[in-house]
């Protein structure tokens, strides 16, 4: 047994220092960014936030409505391939999707139907998912995707310490996904005890991806997946060096999203649940297996309206702290940041009355 004496933070552990300014408007903040990836050799350009492929998050419809301002729907695996082929017959931004699969055998089969139905060139995006990114047959499996789709930017993970970010970026990733235990549905770290704060594991991710690079391709990138609640934690996940954020709640009790609606004493609510609570169990495989327990929460959120409102919010919180701390671009978010460490994040006295 050994303990790691080092404080491990989270976005409601820290704020960010306030820097000197020269910016005059928010409207000139530059909130897309450029890559180039060090595998697939494509060059994009977008907002780099995503919709986690999640059932209530990952929908056709989410894709529509993000792909107009330049985000990524990583859609939820759980469609068809009739259902793919209908949806792209009708949905030509292959930059702002991406398709997900996981480590099993099945997973795999339906992609190479998928590819064999001619609907590769639909997405420029694979996320390759699992929890843990930790077990040896997931990384055997990165390197079958990356010979399988040379072409295709692979998303994978999850992980959150800087040897296995290395190892995934070697074995054929473009970017790893980061986050274990840190999602809003996600009960891992009651079920298991097993977890990283979101924010360190962002920058000690980031920093051992941003190490790997090629003059020729470019540079690893990591993707922090899970744990935003606020538009501030966006804004702090990009101070703290990730290159992208994806994000369920973010996207979820919308007219976008999926999940029923329900209307309870006059009131709309729309259900968000993680992808391994006994909802999704039930509804994709029957049931929970006997030998798993379920890490995921299922609940009624108020429903939300339409997610081009919250869109704008997004970017006009991401735009404000751009002032506050002095840069122009996204990009330069993590060389402007100094984080303070902090006891209390927000008075909440008036909380109360809302
Ligand atoms: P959020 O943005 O809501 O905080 O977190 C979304 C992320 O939580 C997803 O992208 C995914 O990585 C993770 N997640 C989704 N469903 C589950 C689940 O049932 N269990 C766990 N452990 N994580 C989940």
């Amino acid at each position: 047994m050994r303990i790691d004496n080092d404080v491990k933070l989270d976005f409601n552990d820290v704020l960010i220092r306030p820097k000197r300014s020269t910016l005059t408007s928010r409207k000139n903040v530059d909130l897309e960014r450029t890559f180039v990836f060090m595998h697939s050799g494509r060059k994009w350009t977008g907002v780099p936030v995503a919709a986690s492929n999640m059932d209530t998050t990952g929908t056709f419809e989410m894709a529509h409505a993000l792909a107009g301002h330049r985000m990524i729907t990583a859609l939820h695996k759980h469609y068809s391939i009739a259902e793919l082929k209908e949806f792209f017959a009708g949905f030509d931004q292959p930059d702002y999707v991406a398709y997900s699969l996981g480590i099993r055998d099945e997973d795999f089969e339906k992609l190479a139907a998928v590819l064999d139905a001619g609907l590769g060139g639909h997405f420029n995006f694979i996320v390759l998912d699992v929890p843990n990114a930790y077990l040896e047959r997931f990384i055997g499996k990165v390197e079958e995707l990356r010979n399988l789709c040379p072409q295709h930017t692979i998303i994978a993970g999850n992980c959150v310490t800087n040897e296995i970010t290395e190892e995934i970026l070697l074995r054929g990733a473009d970017i790893v996904k980061v986050g274990i235990g840190s999602g809003s549905a996600c009960t891992t770290r009651r079920m298991t005890g097993v977890g990283y704060p979101q924010l360190s594991a962002i920058i000690e991710c980031a920093d051992a991806a941003h190490g790997i690079s090629d003059p020729a391709t470019g540079v690893g990138l990591v993707m922090s997946d899970g744990g935003a609640v606020y538009p501030s934690d966006a804004a702090k996940a990009f101070c703290g060096g990730t290159d992208f954020l994806m994000s369920g709640q973010f996207f979820s009790g919308f007219s976008q999203s999926g999940g029923e609606l329900v209307e309870k004493d006059g009131k709309k609510f729309k259900e968000y649940y993680g992808m391994s609570s006994h909802a999704a169990m039930k509804s994709h495989y029957g049931g929970v297996a006997r030998h798993r327990a379920s890490e995921g929460r299922e609940v009624l959120l108020p429903y939300k309206g339409n997610v081009h409102d919250f869109i704008y919010e997004l970017f006009g919180s991401l735009r404000s702290t751009a002032t506050y701390i002095g840069a122009l671009k996204l990009k330069e978010f993590s060389k402007r940041t100094t984080f303070l460490l902090v006891n209390n994040q927000l008075n909440r006295s008036l909380e109360k009355y809302e």
